[in-house]
């Protein structure tokens, strides 16, 4: 017998047919002897919805209000999912973020977790029940509702899984696991059955939304071992865990985002201190850099280039303008057709060679790079937008991760492939 926590993602409950499937599941799982807490995320596109909603009555919603109609969301298929249970004589019992436990700072919109209070969870399981937990979201201090950034219900499945000293997170969705990049992408990619948690934080981090960074962070944090696998299947998944390897591949994924901008401040003297100017301004406004490009100087002035969330546009506009004329820069222009395409592994530390290699495959498919950027397990590269898909392609091969047979898609309908394909633009 097991103590379980599942996470099922948006599409796997985005109709009352798939959310009763997820209330079959759960049943199955009880039925088998273990203890089980449900974790949900709200159905199909609704946090999209409702930000929309909000975006229709108030361009710049205030983040309170905001957090207060988006944890809706998930209130609706928790409610749900308890209500298919019970129609299958399986006494359940929902709980929003603050029913179960979660307890966050006042950071709106992209609350943190301080505290996991257990106690309505164990008493639920100990009366029998199912409990289902709402994702996203918690309760601050003041007794406001906080979200947890996009995303965040895998954050929340990780925390009630500490919580409760679950013996693993299981986190059900529409991949059966994490593959060595969007298989969605490149139909060749393969399924790792393990991945460590500083491979999966780097990959999360630069693209691939399978698991969200915050909750991979929090699992290394406190030793959750997570279990990515498929709501349509009964197949493995991928064990998220410390793990030592006998031998190690050299790249273990490839993830892309095209969520970031780049901007250029053109022809800035070439003088002491302005760097520091710029950059200082860019961060008191809260505008999150990633790389920053700096060119050779010609005649005493250079182009400085960084990129940031294309989110951060009217912050970074709202600085650059207002620095422009203290640095005495000529303009700035704004490039939003980008995206970054990430190799991650660990074995990157131990083999020379790796850049030149991503460098030379991008060269001589005529991709461009615009910028670069590494860490000891990461080497990320800024290229042109429309070429992602093709860049990614072509670095898997070239890494000689691509594997024998072809994802195929059997769940989801051309509509939820399509919406997935353009997230983060
Ligand atoms: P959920 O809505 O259940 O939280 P997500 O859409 O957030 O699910 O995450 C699953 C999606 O992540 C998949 O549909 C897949 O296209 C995408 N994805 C991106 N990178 C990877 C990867 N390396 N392995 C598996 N899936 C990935
Ligand atoms: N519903 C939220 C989102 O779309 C949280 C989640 O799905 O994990 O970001
Ligand atoms: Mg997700």
């Amino acid at each position: 017998m097991s103590l379980i926590v599942a996470k099922f993602g948006g599409t796997s409950v985005a109709s009352p047919e798939r959310i009763k499937g997820v209330a079959r599941r759960l049943a199955a799982m009880h039925d088998a002897g273990n203890q089980v807490v449900a974790v949900v995320s709200a159905m199909g596109k609704t946090t999209d919805e409702l930000m929309g909603l909000a975006n229709a009555v108030n361009a710049d919603p205030p983040a309170r209000e905001l957090d207060r109609l988006l944890s809706t969301g998930e209130q609706v298929s928790m409610t749900l999912l308890a209500l298919a249970l019970e129609a299958m004589g399986y006494p359940a019992i929902s709980f929003t973020g603050r029913q179960a436990g979660i307890e966050t700072n006042g950071t709106h919109n992209r609350a943190k977790i301080v505290r996991v209070r257990n106690e309505r969870i164990l008493e639920a399981l100990s009366a029998g029940k199912i409990p289902v937990v709402a994702g996203f979201q918690g309760i601050d201090a003041n007794g406001d509702i906080t979200t947890l950034g996009r995303g965040g219900s895998d954050t929340t499945a990780v925390a009630v899984a500490w919580g409760i000293d679950a013996d693993v997170c299981e986190i059900y969705s529409d991949v059966d696991g994490v593959y060595t990049t969007d298989p969605r992408i490149a139909p060749r990619a393969r399924k790792l059955d393990v991945v460590t948690y500083d491979e999966m934080l780097e990959l999360s981090s630069v693209g691939a939304g399978v698991l969200q960074s915050r909750a991979v962070e929090f699992a290394k944090k406190w030793g959750v071992v997570i279990h990515s696998r498929s709501a349509f299947s009964e197949a493995e998944g991928t064990y998220v865990r410390e793990e030592s390897r006998m031998e190690q591949a050299v790249i273990t994924g490839i993830a892309h985002d095209k969520s970031e901008m780049k901007v250029t401040i053109r022809h800035v003297p070439d003088t002491t201190g302005v760097a520091a100017k710029v950059f200082t301004a860019l961060g008191e406004n809260s505008v999150n850099m990633d790389m920053i490009i700096q060119n050779t100087s010609l005649d005493g002035a250079t182009d400085i280039s960084f990129t940031c969330p294309a989110a951060d546009l009217p912050k970074a506009k709202e600085t650059i303008e207002a620095v422009l004329p203290e640095i005495g820069a000529a303009s700035y222009d704004v490039d939003e057709d980008i995206a970054k395409v990430s190799l991650v592994g660990t074995g990157m530390k131990s083999t020379p060679g790796v850049s030149a290699r991503a460098f030379r495959t991008l060269g001589e498919n005529n991709i461009n790079i615009l910028a670069i950027s590494t860490s000891p397990i990461r080497l990320s590269m800024v290229i042109e937008a429309s070429e992602a898909q093709r860049a990614v392609q072509v670095l898997h091969t070239a890494f000689e991760l691509d594997s024998e047979s072809v994802f195929e898609e059997t769940q989801l309908s051309a509509e939820e492939i399509a919406a997935k394909m353009n997230k983060g633009r």
